[in-house]
């Protein structure tokens, strides 16, 4: 039976590619199905043959090239029809000659990829015929019906492989009963751990739902009671407008009065105004502003990665878009929720706006913006080439600082986005710094400034006193509207004595450095290259500092 199994797989093959060398060349492509499943009558063999073409037939034929030769049943010579057909064409791709039909040639079959699958020439006359594998163990693919499995190569195999090709050391034959029965118990105790594992995230699931609920609900009530606390602190501050207009008036007609009668009234009526104010300013209670900017940025982040995680598994996706009008135009921007956090990217205006888009006012994103530790980022790029992102940190609450993050988000019409770089001071020495922010000319003669100081930011510092260090960011000089212009300091300015300062917190503190002749100090110093640095040390290989381009900005909602 061995010897029969292996003439006929070995005639199986050679039919194909070796046809000239084949002694069984009269026996049918039937006669190997026959021969290969013994146990099956006519229909089953016709069952498994219809089952191994639709399975198997198309990889064996790409792996081994094989022309299976036409037979008796309807279903399997069509089959065969198209694997001929695909064989010529393969054989037209391989040899590049249009004769790569069935009768073949030796170019045809001497081409790299049918001896990778066949038993070459060469190999065949150094080992002799006796000591092949007549399917190279890929007897499933050839039709014939395994006997054992090779736990090793993972290979089904009929005896005649299982004894030419699996007696190497290290391979493990099993029955095919027994590997049938552990590939059994394998794939129950792989579905029962993978129901486990589902079984754990549908309770997970289940507990997000009913959480996403609670949240849901839980929303729907802040919104209503910040609806009617709005309502409340609306007539409060129409109330004290009023107030307090009535104690200017009492005030006014309290110095008008001439006689005692009139002032007399004036007293009493001031006196009314005073308490009436009084019981006002007793009611006025608000709620801690830092909690609720806490919660707004919380709920924000959450809704932006619910939004996130909801648009992956959908058709239409949604989208929050921030939104400001600046001069009567609605400026529009994207977030993008990276990690922990959200990328806010500057105002401009938007073409178009998708569908399902959610517009949230600037005011929102603005409230969950600590002006005194802002993150602000800038997207550098060098003749389209993307170098990386810099995230510079506010160092307190400056109005320079201010003027840098209205730059970063574009709220007040201009951004930093398209701008370049255009100049780089003492290169390569210490105190090196990149001076870009000119949004008007680009070349450091522009950026009017885009503040608009109210007398109450009036005791907003206008910039920090720092000792120059790499990664120090800094504006422009002027002492009254400082310009857009800003300057990221890439390498020390320091002299050899730095241990004095060797703490980084000291940097924050201006004093400590007063004393000290030898360190450079920037006295419009706002912030500091959190992340990013290396970006300017590559943009400063650049050879023309303008080509370095800003073409994106933002700030960065962090969860912390
Ligand atoms: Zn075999
Ligand atoms: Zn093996």
């Amino acid at each position: 039976m061995g010897n029969k199994n292996k003439n006929k797989g070995k005639r199986f093959n050679h039919n194909n590619t070796h046809k000239g060398r084949n002694q069984n060349h009269g026996k049918g492509w039937n006669r190997v199905v026959e021969e290969a499943f013994p146990a099956y009558d006519d229909g089953h063999r016709l069952d498994r043959q219809n089952e191994s073409t639709k399975t198997m037939a198309h990889r064996s034929n790409a792996d081994n090239g094989a022309i299976p030769k036409g037979s008796g049943h309807g279903v399997r010579s069509y089959e065969n029809q198209r694997q001929v057909n695909e064989y010529c064409q393969k054989q037209a791709k391989v040899s590049s000659t249009p004769s790569g039909s069935r009768s073949g040639n030796a170019k045809a079959e001497g081409g790299p990829k049918l001896d990778r699958n066949h038993f070459g020439d060469k190999e065949r006359n150094n080992k002799g015929d006796r000591e092949k594998a007549p399917h190279k163990s890929k007897c499933l693919e050839c039709n014939v019906m395994p006997t054992s499995y090779c736990t090793k190569c993972l290979q089904w195999v009929c005896d005649d492989c299982a004894r030419t090709d699996h007696y190497y050391s290290g391979c493990n034959l099993t029955s095919k009963a027994e590997a049938i029965n552990q590939m059994k118990k394998d794939s129950v105790q792989k579905a029962c751990l993978r129901r486990d594992t589902m079984e754990r995230l549908l309770t997970e699931l289940g507990a997000y739902d009913m959480q996403l609920d609670a949240f849901r609900l839980t929303m729907q009530t802040a919104f209503e009671c910040t609806r009617k606390e709005k309502g409340r602190v609306d007539a409060m501050l129409h109330n004290g407008q009023a107030r307090k207009r009535s104690i200017n008036e009492a005030l006014q007609s309290l110095e008008n009065s001439v006689n005692f009668p009139e002032s007399q009234s004036g007293l009493q009526e001031l006196e009314q105004f005073v308490n009436e104010g009084k019981r006002w300013a007793s009611s006025s209670n608000i709620l801690d502003l830092k909690t609720f900017s806490h919660t707004t940025k919380h709920i924000l982040l959450s809704s932006a990665h619910m939004m996130k995680m909801a648009n992956s598994e959908d058709k239409t996706p949604g989208m929050i878009l921030v939104s400001q009008t600046v001069h009567d135009k609605t400026l529009l921007s994207r977030m993008n929720v990276e990690g922990g956090r959200i990328l806010v990217y500057s105002l401009a205006e938007m073409d178009t706006v998708p569908q399902g888009t959610i517009a949230l006012p600037f005011t929102s994103i603005k409230s969950c913006i600590d002006k005194a530790s802002a993150l602000g980022f800038l997207e550098i790029s060098c003749r389209g080439k993307f170098l990386g992102r810099v995230l510079i940190r506010m160092l307190g609450d400056t109005l320079r600082g201010r003027q840098f993050l209205m730059m970063c988000t574009g709220e007040a019409g201009p951004s930093f986005c398209n701008t370049h770089f255009h100049r780089v001071w003492s290169k390569s020495r210490p105190g090196e710094s990149i001076w870009g922010g000119d949004y008007e000319k680009g070349d450091g003669s522009g950026g009017s400034t885009v503040l608009k100081v109210s007398n109450n930011e009036k005791s907003v510092p206008a910039s920090k006193h720092m000792a120059v260090k790499a990664g120090l960011v800094s504006g422009s000089y002027e002492n009254e509207n400082p310009r857009t212009i800003f300057r990221v300091y890439t390498k020390d300015d320091v002299k050899p004595q730095r241990k004095s300062h060797s703490s980084y917190n000291s940097m924050y503190n201006a004093h400590s450095f007063s004393k000290e002749e030898n360190i450079a100090k920037d006295t419009s110093a706002f912030g500091m290259v959190e992340n990013g640095l290396d970006v300017f040390e590559t943009a400063l290989i650049c050879d023309n500092i303008t080509e370095v381009v800003i073409h994106a900005c933002g700030v960065v909602i962090e969860a912390q």
